[in-house]
C-alpha cells in the first residue's frame, strides 16, 4: 500500500497519510464533488503539508475547501483542524456537539492527551494545536446533512468509542467515513486471505454496549465499504463487523473475569494481546506475527487502559446502586 502520498480511491476520495506515528498508521480523505473540497480527518498539525500537497496536485485552490470534519476531537483526528482552518479561508469545521468546545479551546484535549503520552511524545506526536474560532464551527446534531455541492453528507453520531463520536455517509460510495468506531486494520494487517481488524477502546469513553450499537447502526445502512482512518479503504464490511463483535465482547468477558484482581490494567492488556494475537495467527496464518504484535503494540497499551477505565465506572455504579 502507497503511503506519504494520495491516493485515488475512486469516487471522487483520496486519501492521504497524516504522518502520524509511521507512514501507514493514520490517514485523512479529500472529498471532491465539482469545485469543492471536504477533508475528513485533520491528522495532526504535521499532516497538514501532506493535505495542502495533494490539494494543489490535484489542481485545486485554498478557496475551494468547503469543509473540515474530524469524526472526533481525539488529537490524531482533529489537532490538525486549526491549522488547516487557519490555511483555508473558506472552510468551516463541522463537529460533534460534544466536541466544538474542545475545538475552540484545546487546552482540555491538550491535558488529556499528555496524560496519556506525557510530554515529550505529545509535542513528538501532534505538535502544536491552534483553537478554532468559534464563528467557523458548525456543531452536527445526529442524522444532520451536509452538501458538497449536490453531494450529500450524512452524519449519525456513533458513541462507544468516544461520546463525541459521528460517521460520516457517503451515499455516492456507499462508504461510512467511520474515525475509530469502525476499528483499526493497518496495512500490514492484510495478507491474501484477508484484513484483520481490531476494536480500538482508548480511554476514557469507551463503552461497549454503545460501540456494538454503533457498528450496528452503521451495518443498517448496508455499506459496500469503510474508510478507516486507520487505515484506509476496507471492503467486506459484514465480515469486518463480525471481527469486531467477537472482539468487543471478548474484552468486556477479560474485563469481568479480571475484576478483582490485583494490577489488572497490566493483566487486561497481556489477555488482550493472547486474544488478539491467537485470532490474526489462525484467520491469516501467513501473517508474520512478530512484526504484527510490534505494530500493534501502542493500541493493546492503549485499548486496555480503556477497557479498565470501562471496567472501574463499572465498579463504581454497582456501589452506587448499593
Ligand atoms: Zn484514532
Amino acid at each position: 500500500m502507497k503511503v506519504n502520498k494520495h491516493v485515488n480511491l475512486g469516487n471522487g476520495i483520496y486519501s492521504v497519510d497524516a504522518r502520524y506515528i509511521c507512514p501507514g498508521n493514520a490517514c485523512c480523505y479529500l472529498m471532491i464533488e465539482g469545485d469543492q473540497v471536504a477533508i475528513i480527518e485533520t491528522g495532526t498539525a504535521y499532516t497538514a503539508e501532506g493535505i495542502h500537497e495533494a490539494l494543489i496536485s490535484l489542481g485545486f485552490g485554498i478557496e475551494s475547501v468547503r469543509y473540515i470534519v474530524p469524526t472526533h476531537v481525539h488529537l490524531d483526528h482533529a489537532g490538525g483542524a486549526g491549522v488547516l482552518m487557519q490555511r483555508y479561508p473558506n472552510a468551516q469545521l463541522a463537529i460533534h456537539p460534544r466536541g466544538a468546545r474542545h475545538m475552540i479551546n484545546p487546552d482540555k484535549l491538550i491535558e488529556g492527551s499528555k496524560a496519556v503520552y506525557g510530554e515529550e511524545k505529545f509535542t513528538q506526536f501532534y505538535g502544536k494545536i491552534i483553537p478554532v474560532s468559534a464563528d467557523r464551527v458548525l456543531i452536527i446534531e445526529d442524522g444532520e446533512k451536509l452538501y458538497l455541492e449536490n453531494r450529500v453528507l450524512e452524519f449519525r453520531h456513533t458513541p462507544g468509542h468516544a461520546e463525541h463520536h459521528f460517521c460520516i455517509w457517503d451515499q455516492a460510495s456507499q462508504g461510512w467515513f467511520s474515525g475509530d468506531t469502525f476499528g483499526i486494520s493497518y496495512a500490514a494487517m492484510a495478507s491474501d486471505l484477508d484484513r484483520f481488524i481490531i476494536p480500538t477502546t482508548s480511554p476514557v469513553q469507551f463503552d461497549p454496549d454503545k460501540l456494538l450499537a454503533s457498528i450496528d447502526l452503521l451495518m443498517s445502512y448496508g455499506p459496500k465499504r469503510f474508510f478507516l482512518t486507520h487505515y484506509s479503504v476496507v471492503e467486506e464490511p459484514r465480515k469486518k463487523a463480525d471481527l469486531l463483535r467477537e472482539q468487543i465482547e471478548c474484552y468486556r468477558e477479560i474485563a469481568y473475569s479480571l475484576c478483582h484482581e490485583p494490577d489488572r490494567e497490566q493483566k487486561i492488556l497481556l489477555a488482550v494481546k493472547k486474544m488478539t494475537l491467537t485470532r490474526i495467527s489462525s484467520a491469516q496464518p501467513s501473517l508474520d506475527l512478530k512484526a504484527v504484535e510490534k505494530l500493534l503494540e501502542l493500541d493493546f497499551i492503549l485499548n486496555a487502559q480503556g477497557i479498565n477505565i470501562w471496567a472501574s465506572k463499572q465498579e463504581q455504579k454497582k456501589k452506587s446502586d448499593v
